[in-house]
């Protein structure tokens, strides 16, 4: 009697838990996850252990001498329950450790002609329950099967724990782990007492139980998604207010020198005092430039905007000429400067030079700026592929001035990576130089790498890969370099159509040592007036205007099949492949804003000499 009552208070509570369990578990809405669906499954396994389990118990209890072909049928039922429990545990495991969907879904076929057959089996097999000390004890083939099967489903998931051991500390396991205890306990205390066979139910039920706690619950990974998104977009907020503060620092400094020197030079009365506030004003604008085109580079790399323009150029010409820009900036310090080209470099490259100069400029500048004694040597090293026609050139720059630590040489490419101690110290520097140069290097499909011995020296590779046009080496034109000489063309008339006052005083100001008779205008529509009364030599037109901008007053001008005059685009968009468009659009040339006088000289005469 006392078996009976411990039988049914355990019995009778597993069963409570297991409902309340599943019922909160489908009450709450879910994701079709084949962990759900599974544990679905599992559940309502459970429920009908549970009940079957009550069933057999009552049917056997002493006094009510039950029809032993019904117990055997009512035993069988109950078997049958646990062979599809072990049958859903042991795939569950193989999911969590195969974690593979189209696995899975071959597996749960498997899974169900095995169970199928197994069920078959059972049915088929005999039972015998006799009644030992008040308690209906069951035996026979149906009785081993069922064990048999528990303990290959057993084996199953120890397998699956041990090939996917590095991750046994998963809590999906929980319950396999619990299965193992509480599998070994039932064991032993079934073998010490043969009569407290009513403890499995409750054994299982708890592991199910468990497993609730265990199974990876959709809301928690919509709450984990959510805290992902949340820490994205602080950290981007925080990106763009590091992006903010940075820029606002950067553009301040030159800002506030020419500022600054304006200020000394309307005080200044004294002609030599002026031209050097004037020189450093140019400085500082030039680094303002610095910095408003480093942003747009940055701002079109990152929103995909970056086109390869490939174009012949003869890399001995260009690269020498990158020589001649930064030597300025070492004509002071003890440094020797090398360039070594290779003498099997082709004459004529086809590639995206104006990147290219980019990039290696960058290097250039980075190296005379952070040497301060010793040799910088500039390689231009290369493999031909005469085969295919490609050139793998392999540029380096090595220096011997302060290096780079070594745990910051990661952090370089980044933007705005500047190392501490270039913060807040005289050299200039936006930090954006390497970003961009390491986006442009991979644009074009190329590698950057850069070795340092903090203190020593650096040195910085780019391999490019570019296509040979010639091996011949082409007799390098005369550079324009060194002092402009103005021609004078008092007899020349030229057009500035700028709807910028400020732009139109600039322009007319660079224009005056050339003695031409100039004429602005403010805007396409007065520009072709003029146009119609007088006979211009040159026109200079900017871009960007209101109502008709540079274009469209350019096509109203080419309109009248007798225009004839050149045209040269102002832009001041600065954006790189922009100024082919001009070209295309039918601009005889273009010069970018702010206009530089060696460039807007070469222009000049171009189209006014002879
Ligand atoms: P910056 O405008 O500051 O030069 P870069 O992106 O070009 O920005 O360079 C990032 C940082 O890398 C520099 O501030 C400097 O500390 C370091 N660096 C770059 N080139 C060299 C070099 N040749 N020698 C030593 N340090 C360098």
């Amino acid at each position: 009697m006392e078996n009976i009552q411990g039988f049914l208070i355990l019995n009778v509570y597993a069963l409570l838990l297991i409902v309340a369990t599943s019922i909160i578990f489908f009450s709450k809405k879910r994701q079709k996850q084949v962990e759900d669906q599974t544990y679905a499954k599992f559940l309502i396994t459970n429920i009908a252990i549970s009940i079957s389990g009550l069933i057999l118990g009552v049917l056997v209890s002493p006094g009510l001498n039950i029809n032993p072909g019904i117990v055997a049928i009512a035993n069988k039922v109950y078997l049958i329950c646990l062979l599809i429990w072990i049958a859903i545990l042991t795939f569950y495991t193989m999911y969590i450790s195969l974690n593979n969907k189209e696995k899975t879904e071959k597996l749960k076929m498997t899974f169900y002609i095995i169970t199928l057959i197994s069920i078959a089996l059972i049915m088929c097999l005999p039972i015998n329950v006799e009644m030992v000390d008040n308690a209906a004890l069951a035996s026979g083939p149906a009785i081993i099967f069922t064990y048999l099967v528990f303990g290959i489903g057993f084996i199953t998931q120890l397998i699956c724990i041990i090939i996917d051991h590095k991750n046994f500390k998963n809590k999906k396991y929980i319950p396999i782990y619990l299965l193992i205890v509480c599998g070994v306990i039932v064991l032993i205390v079934q073998m010490l007492y043969p009569t407290l066979n009513y403890l499995v139910n409750p054994a299982l039920i708890f592991i199910a139980f468990i497993m609730y706690h265990t199974i990876e619950n959709p809301d928690l990974n919509h709450i984990k998604e959510l805290n992902l998104a949340k820490d994205q977009a602080e950290k981007a907020n925080r990106a763009k207010t590091d992006f903010l503060s940075n820029m606002s620092h950067e553009i301040r400094t030159p800002l506030n020198a020419i500022v600054g020197f304006s200020e000394c030079m309307l005080d200044s009365n004294d002609l030599k005092e002026t031209k050097e506030y004037s020189q450093d004003i140019v400085d500082a604008s030039k680094q303002l430039l610095e910095i408003v085109n480093g942003i747009l580079d940055i701002s079109k790399i990152e929103a995909n905007k970056v086109e390869i323009i490939p174009k012949n150029y003869n890399p001995r010409e260009v690269f020498d000429g990158l020589r001649k820009l930064v030597l300025p900036r070492i004509k002071e310090k003890p440094i020797e400067f090398k360039m070594v080209f290779s003498p099997d470099l082709p004459g004529i490259l086809r590639g995206d030079v104006a990147k290219v100069k980019q990039v290696v400029l960058n290097i250039l500048t980075n190296a005379a700026k952070y040497t301060d004694k010793g040799e910088i040597i500039f390689n231009i090293n290369c493999i031909n592929r005469l085969d295919t026609n490609i050139c793998l050139m392999y540029i380096s720059v090595k220096d011997t001035g302060r290096g780079i630590k070594k745990d910051k040489l990661e952090t370089i490419f980044g933007k705005f990576e500047r190392i501490d101690e270039d913060k807040n110290t005289t050299t200039e520097g936006t930090g954006l130089g390497l970003a961009i140069t390491k986006s442009l290097v991979d644009l074009m499909g190329g590698r950057i790498t850069v070795f340092s011995k903090y203190g020593e020296g650096s040195t910085f590779r780019i391999y490019l890969e570019q296509e040979i046009v010639s091996m011949e080496i082409p007799k390098i034109e005369e550079s324009d370099e060194g002092e402009i000489t103005y021609h004078d063309y008092s007899d020349k008339k030229i057009l500035i159509v700028d709807d910028s006052k400020i732009n139109l005083k600039v322009a007319e100001t660079l224009m005056k040592p050339y003695n031409f008779e100039i004429d602005t205008a403010l805007s396409g529509e007065e520009a072709i007036e003029k146009v119609n009364n007088k006979q211009y030599d040159l026109i200079f037109m900017d871009i960007m205007m209101p109502k008709l901008n540079g274009v469209e007053t350019l096509y109203k001008l080419r309109e009248n099949e007798d225009f004839s005059v050149p045209v040269i685009a102002l832009t001041a968009d600065a954006l790189e492949g922009t100024d082919e468009k001009y070209l295309n659009v039918g601009f005889n040339s273009y010069l970018s804003k702010p206009i530089d006088r060696k460039l807007l000289n070469k222009v000049i005469n171009k189209y006014l000499k002879g």
